[in-house]
């Protein structure tokens, strides 16, 4: 068995946003809230970290937008590519999965939100799902 790297790389599609985190990274939670399917067209899929473990290796492209009152999203202003959630009063991040260059042992955890999934897909795995925010409950369900 692969054991998860405990370092990982990512960024955007142009490279104008390169990140490195170090740490395990939590087990991705897809995301059916409103806000996300208009940023990213479907349900957003995160993983987390907490920020002391993310550093920005590159930050040229990166531009904060602040979604709501209470988090604010990060995005690449060069190629639109959406790549970070930050809630206030948080040190932490989440990382749209996509963005990561390996995702070896990465596993999804669980659905939040789904009380505002559109209709155009289904979910058809069996993972728990949340007709809201989950208050860190899947957390500790790192790989
Ligand atoms: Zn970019």
């Amino acid at each position: 068995m692969i054991k998860p790297a405990t370092s990982h790389s990512g960024g955007c599609q142009c490279g104008a946003v390169r990140y490195e985190v170090k740490g395990a990274l939590r087990g991705v939670i897809n995301c059916h809230c409103s806000m996300c399917q208009r940023l990213h067209g479907i349900f957003g899929a995160y993983t987390k970290i907490t920020d002391a473990d993310l550093s920005l290796i590159e930050d040229r492209g990166l531009t904060w937008y602040n979604s709501s009152n209470t988090a604010r999203r990060g995005f690449c202003r060069e190629c639109g590519a959406s790549m970070f959630w930050q809630p206030a009063g948080f040190a932490t991040t989440s990382i749209a999965a996509g963005t990561l260059d390996h995702t070896i042992g990465l596993k999804t955890i669980g659905h939040i939100y789904t009380a505002e999934k559109s209709n155009f897909y289904e979910i058809s795995d069996n993972l728990p799902q949340y007709p809201g925010s989950v208050s860190g409950t899947l957390d500790r369900s790192s790989t």
